[in-house]
């Protein structure tokens, strides 16, 4: 009788499994690293440690019985409840996220033309500045959100926006000033080719028109850079880049400057001597962060004679002029392309719109010729006129009934949704590409992390030597101190879209 009561104990007693959206890499070193793509945990743990995980994936463990090893696995998200509903789990958070009308974002162009002809870009340039009726429709459109608006989020795009620099002051004093008056959040970033973003401008966005984040393109040595980069009427364009580059160093507050770096099989031969010269330029400001791109057709006439990549060999170099770019210093964009929705395109988001400089309303800024992608226009008096049945074909296009990322692992990052241009073309999952580079993304992370931590116990210690208190200031990326070779460390990687 006393064994039955114990059998029937033990099997109502709740146990833990790993959960489906748990990945493990070695790492090579006796270590292995965990990521948990839907809470975006990440650690850093001996291989022994995590055997069972690895060896033997559905192994219930009794919940009760859990070791303090294996309860922190469990609060972290590696191991969940052997009836948790993950699925469900990943669907409720894109669902708090999509859902969410207290949130806004507009990508605006100011200017659809562009000073540069860049040997690979695919716009058209079919228009000019944004016309004034515009940007009083679009400020009407947010005052009309003001009631239950709490965060706005505008990325500024184009063409090349600095060419209406005006527009730019306007809008964004307008937005700042609705914003404070209903105690909502604004947020702003440019992808700018940055040869108009004078240091008096750049101060200026940072200052006063809240531009959080900046996009700068340099492709590699000045020669490399302006063989690709030139002006549209002919022309040099790194050295005036370069400088207005390094007088944002002068700028104090809090920004990010990803400097992009788009490379075919020529240009990956020589980068050594262009990342230290950067580096030795930008590393010691944590502001200052690095992405490179292997060049491929995306529609620029130019691309038929260049020498792009394959993919995977696109993936490699990538990866080595990232490790060399963190070695020196450098801290990069994976860990925001992995986190929790990191993926998700905004073309998929309900709550995001792209509005023209003639008040054209898009959802994706790569196809705008594309009849299915005009999906509407901002009328005078500042209401969206939206075809909705265009507007779904992008924002009910994710995976719910597509059995790849049903069972997918990193389907809390992209929820099916990294690009519904390419699911609408293909009918096929449109996975983005730092899934299939997952291994080598989660030992960049830790490498980068490792270094964070390090110079994080560098300034401690200068701190101490100095009789004063460590201090994380803006110039510093060190907002997370994770001792990676602790396994109680961990860094929550999910956060706002920025
Ligand atoms: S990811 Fe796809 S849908 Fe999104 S902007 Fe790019 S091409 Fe368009
Ligand atoms: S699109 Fe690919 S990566 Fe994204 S959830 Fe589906 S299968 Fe996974």
């Amino acid at each position: 009788m006393l064994d039955l009561v114990a059998r029937e104990k033990s099997a109502s007693a709740p146990t833990a499994v790993r959960s489906m959206y748990t990945a493990a890499v070695d790492n090579g070193d006796g270590y292995h690293l965990l990521y948990n793509t839907l809470t975006g945990a990440f650690l850093k743990v001996p291989s022994h440690l995590v055997k069972f995980l690895l060896t033997k994936p559905k192994t219930r463990l009794p919940i009760d019985d859990l070791d303090g090893f294996q309860r922190r696995l469990f609060q972290d998200g590696f191991l969940v409840p052997s009836d948790a509903d993950e699925s469900r789990r990943a669907r409720l958070q894109y669902d708090a996220r999509f859902n969410d009308r207290r949130r806004l974002e507009l990508i605006l162009l100011p200017h659809e033309n562009c000073n540069f002809r860049c040997t690979y870009c695919y716009e058209v340039f079919a228009r000019n500045k944004m016309e004034p009726w515009v940007r009083e429709a679009i400020k009407r459109y947010v005052l009309s959100r003001a009631r239950d608006l709490q965060l706005l989020e505008v990325a500024w795009f184009g063409g090349e926006p600095t060419l209406a620099p005006d527009v730019i002051g306007e809008l964004s004093l307008a937005f700042r000033d609705i914003c404070d008056q209903i105690g909502a959040r604004y947020t702003a970033q440019i992808t700018t080719n940055a040869y108009r973003l004078t240091p008096e401008l750049s101060r200026r966005f940072v200052k006063e028109y809240g531009m959080k984040q900046f996009q700068i393109t340099l492709d590699g040595t000045p020669e490399e850079h302006d063989k690709k980069r030139h002006l549209a009427k002919g022309g040099a364009t790194f050295d005036r880049i370069y400088q207005n580059l390094s007088a944002m160093r002068d700028i104090e507050g809090d920004f990010t400057a990803i400097i992009r770096i788009n490379f075919d099989l020529e240009t990956a031969q020589r980068m050594q001597n262009f990342i230290s010269r950067i580096a030795d330029d930008f590393a010691d400001d944590g502001r200052f962060i690095v992405h490179f791109f292997p060049i491929s057709k995306w529609g620029g006439t130019g691309t038929d004679s260049l020498p792009v990549c394959d993919a995977n060999v696109g993936r490699a170099l990538k990866y080595e002029l990232l490790e060399k770019a963190v070695d020196r210093g450098f801290g990069s964009r994976i860990r925001k392309e992995i986190r929790p929705m990191g993926t998700a395109c905004y073309a998929a988001d309900p709550n995001s719109y792209i509005i023209g400089a003639d008040g054209r309303i898009y959802k994706c800024t790569v196809a705008f010729t594309d009849p299915r992608n005009q999906v509407g226009r901002i009328t005078r008096d500042g209401t969206l006129d939206i075809d909705i049945d265009k507007f779904g074909l992008w924002v009910v296009n994710d995976g719910i009934t597509d059995h790849n990322c049903q069972s997918c692992f990193f389907n809390p990052s992209c929820g099916g949704m990294a690009c519904p241009l390419w699911r609408m073309e293909s009918g096929e999952s449109p996975c983005p590409t730092v899934k299939q580079e997952f291994p080598h993304a989660l030992r960049l992370l830790a490498k980068e992390m490792a270094h964070e931590s390090r110079v994080l116990e560098e300034a401690v210690l200068t701190g101490v030597a100095a009789g004063k208190e460590p201090s994380v200031g803006t110039n510093s990326r060190n907002v997370a101190f994770v001792p990676l070779s602790s396994v109680t460390s961990r860094e929550s990687l999910s956060g706002s879209v920025d």
